[in-house]
């Protein structure tokens, strides 16, 4: 636990599922003011609204597309409005489909890059407008992934937004460092979200996966919200331009392993 983290706002994009859930749920167990966005009535806001107030928690569901500039203003807006602040902003919206790079339409791309890489941009610099004009020393994570290092055959839009995601979050960092506010990424490796669903309910895609992984097993998305619960904290106030990988070793090269090579 990281008492600081009691009474400061938290915004997380894509927040109604997986990481963001997680994510949503441990800053509540962290007494933090916690607002979820979520794309459309298709996801489950309600329950993760009274899941915070169930751990005795102060939530707040605002929807919105984080491709769209006013929808990302109105986030930052709305939460202010409610909660008085802005103090951590999680851009963790995103998005991944599969196709083999000859195939990929301009509009996959697009797609893929609006909500990736262009949403993290806008919630980054509205949360920055909002830090910088109340001086808040506040903090920025961005859900990049292991694919903003490891290429990814079929993904080549994930990869790239992904590796943009690294030099947005290094630049921002080295932006406004001065201002003490400190922007940093997290690297998930496989974890065990919607996102995968399909994969993982697939034994064998699931059996391949784990090979992958030097320490055994799909990561959990609590294993995640942890890594952003001390990224968030007063223990990483020095920490800034970084991507935390949490991945089980997926990107020490595991093909490597026991002396091959
Ligand atoms: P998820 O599908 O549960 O979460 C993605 C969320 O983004 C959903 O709630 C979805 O509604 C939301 N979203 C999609 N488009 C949006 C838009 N235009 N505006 C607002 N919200 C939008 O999957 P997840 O695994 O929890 O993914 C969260 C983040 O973690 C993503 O950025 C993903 O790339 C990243 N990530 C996941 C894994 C993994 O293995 N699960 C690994 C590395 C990185």
């Amino acid at each position: 636990m990281y008492p600081d983290l009691a009474g400061k706002t938290v915004l997380i994009t894509g927040g109604a599922t997986g990481i963001g859930k997680a994510i949503a749920l441990r800053m509540a167990r962290e007494k933090a003011r916690v607002a979820i966005n979520y794309l459309d009535e298709k996801q489950p806001y309600r329950q993760v609204v009274q899941e915070i107030q169930s751990l005795g928690g102060e939530g707040l569901a605002i929807q919105g597309d984080v491709t769209k500039e006013q929808d990302v203003r109105n986030l930052v807006h709305h939460t202010v409005d409610h909660f008085g602040s802005l103090d951590v902003m999680v851009n963790n919206a995103g998005i991944e489909n599969e196709v083999p790079s000859e195939n990929l339409s301009l509009e996959d791309w697009n797609k893929v890059l609006s909500v990736n890489l262009t949403g993290a941009f806008l919630g980054a610099r509205e949360a920055i407008r909002h830090m910088l004009q109340h001086q808040i020393k506040g903090c920025i994570i961005n859900m990049s992934s292991v694919h903003e290092r490891i290429p990814w055959p079929h993904f080549v839009h994930y990869a790239a937004s992904k590796g943009g995601m690294k030099l947005l979050t290094e630049t921002l960092a080295l932006e406004f460092a001065p201002r003490g506010i400190r922007i940093n990424a997290i690297g998930p490796g496989a974890i065990d979200t919607p996102i995968n669903a399909e994969k993982f309910a697939d034994p064998q895609q699931k059996q391949a996966v784990t090979e992958l992984i030097p320490m055994g097993e799909i990561g959990q998305p609590e294993q995640i919200a942890a890594v952003a619960a001390w990224l968030a904290s007063d223990e990483a106030s020095y920490v800034t331009g970084i991507t935390l990988f949490a991945d089980g070793g997926m990107t020490l090269y595991p093909s490597f392993q026991a002396g091959r090579g």
